[in-house]
């Protein structure tokens, strides 16, 4: 399989150069050449384990061999705490599928454990070195520095929002202390430091000399590892439903988990729905709903891993949606920048068929945690509540509804204490870092101090 840009002026490249370049030279996300259809596979697939399948499902993407891949997978999601991976609990009328099961609680763990190995093994091939740079909401970082940590040749700076993410996601990010790790503070918003991080990435001379390397979820290989959930809890419900679609709801951010999605749907898995949820930064609500993509400023919730306004995944599903055209897509593209908004027309009433898309505030979330915890039992975090909250609104009796649960509750105990009144989100490695030494850079939201600071640490 080749990777093309969507921008379109960049020379198509194998999945190894995809994977190190993140995103394209002419400033582009990569997509592959072609999606290619499972749909007769599906029936092999449903009574395959979670890492057989991702297997089946990465060979389709990548041109590595088959016996590299396999114990690259395998160990990867050994760090899980359930051999399952991503287990599927039905939880009243939905089913939940718990993707935080990985080292860091949250469902970036699935994707970026498999990351970490994939770029050792490609740049001892190479025999090669990598610096990664990566800005994030929260969680990202976590599981990016986890995925990467005591791995070799690799260095990876991490970009926070200063004082912008959740204490424990902090703690989580800081308290790793390899050497091969460096956490910077930036004293802005996360869009600031998204900027700031595709700014250097546009500096190709920079790029090339100090071979950065991107975790962020325009890396092609974090959309292919998140595909594989879809299937495997998708295929699950399905089979155990005799439902012959299902609908999917997704917490919504950088729209990278949810692309996922689109792809499985793509590829032939009968997904009736896509629920696209996001908190009060609803820019992607209002743009499945009317078609203007509209940029506003970002505000603070309770589910601070959401927190964003420009996608940075969104470009891979307009390029789709303007019928793979990257003229078109650069076109639109250089005028959000511009203006910061743009325009898609519905076609009969609506962007796309397959997304459906509302949002949660405050109160919905907090509610939705309080009645799952007192109805079933069943604690959810605040970004997993959102999608609830939303799923509950697309409930079709003939299609069974997966809501992805995006983090574990203890990672956002503040909330779960202000919707259930008690104390009760806990988790031994939560409780582990406490009183950990941490070790983090605060910088000014400024490229130049950020390049300052990558030339005198890289490897
Ligand atoms: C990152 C994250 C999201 C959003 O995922 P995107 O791929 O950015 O849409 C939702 N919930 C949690 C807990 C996250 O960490």
């Amino acid at each position: 399989m080749r990777y093309i840009s969507i921008r379109g002026r960049t020379e198509p490249m194998g999945f190894s150069h995809a994977v190190l370049a993140g995103l394209a030279p002419d400033g582009g996300l990569l997509i592959p050449e072609h999606v290619p259809d499972v749909s007769a596979r599906l029936a092999r697939w449903k009574r395959l384990d979670y890492t057989t399948l991702a297997e089946e499902i990465f060979r389709l993407y990548a041109d590595i061999p088959a016996s590299d891949v396999k114990p690259m997978i395998r160990d990867a999601y050994s760090s899980f705490d359930t051999g399952e991976v991503a287990p599927v609990i039905p939880v009243g009328g939905i089913h939940v599928l718990e993707l935080f099961h990985g080292p860091t609680l949250a469902f970036k763990d699935v994707a970026l454990q498999w990351l970490g190995r994939l770029f050792e093994y490609i740049v001892r091939q190479w025999g090669a070195r990598l610096n990664i740079l990566a800005a994030t909401s929260g969680d990202t970082g976590s599981a990016a520095i986890y995925g990467v940590r005591g791995r070799r040749n690799i260095n990876i700076f991490v970009m926070h929002p200063y004082r912008r993410v959740s204490p424990i996601q902090e703690k989580q990010m800081t308290s790793v202390l390899d050497p091969n790790v460096f956490n910077i503070a930036v004293q802005g918003t996360f869009d600031d430091c998204q900027a700031i991080m595709k700014s250097i990435f546009r500096d190709l001379d920079f790029k090339l000399r100090y071979s950065l390397g991107a975790v962020n979820s325009v890396n092609w290989a974090r959309v292919l590892a998140q595909m594989v959930y879809y299937f495997y809890a998708g295929l699950r419900v399905l089979e155990h439903s005799g439902a012959s679609q299902v609908r999917f709801a997704v917490p919504t951010g950088n729209f990278g988990d949810i692309l996922a999605g689109y792809y499985a749907a793509r590829m032939g898995l009968p997904i009736g729905k896509l629920i696209l949820a996001t908190n009060e930064n609803d820019i992607l609500a209002r743009f499945f709903n009317t078609g203007e993509y509209r940029r506003s400023e970002v505000v603070r919730t309770l589910s601070p891993a959401m927190d964003i306004q420009v996608a940075s995944n969104f470009e891979r599903y307009l390029y789709y949606r303007l019928g793979e055209d990257p003229a078109h897509v650069r076109e639109l593209m250089e005028r959000f920048d511009r203006t910061g908004e743009i325009r898609v027309p519905l076609r009969a009433g609506t962007v796309d068929p397959l997304f459906v898309s509302r949002s949660a505030d405050r109160a919905a979330i907090l509610d939705t945690i309080r009645r799952y915890y007192e109805m079933h039992g069943c604690l959810l975090d605040p970004h997993t509540a959102v999608g609830v909250f939303v799923a509950e609104q697309f409930q079709a009796v003939d299609q069974p509804m997966i809501c992805l649960a995006t983090a574990h509750p203890a990672k956002f105990p503040e909330a779960v204490f202000e919707a259930v009144g008690r104390d009760i989100a806990r988790h031994p490695v939560v409780d582990a870092l406490r009183g950990k030494p941490t070790r983090c850079e605060v910088l000014p939201a400024e490229e130049q101090a950020i390049r300052d600071y990558i030339t005198s640490h890289a490897c």
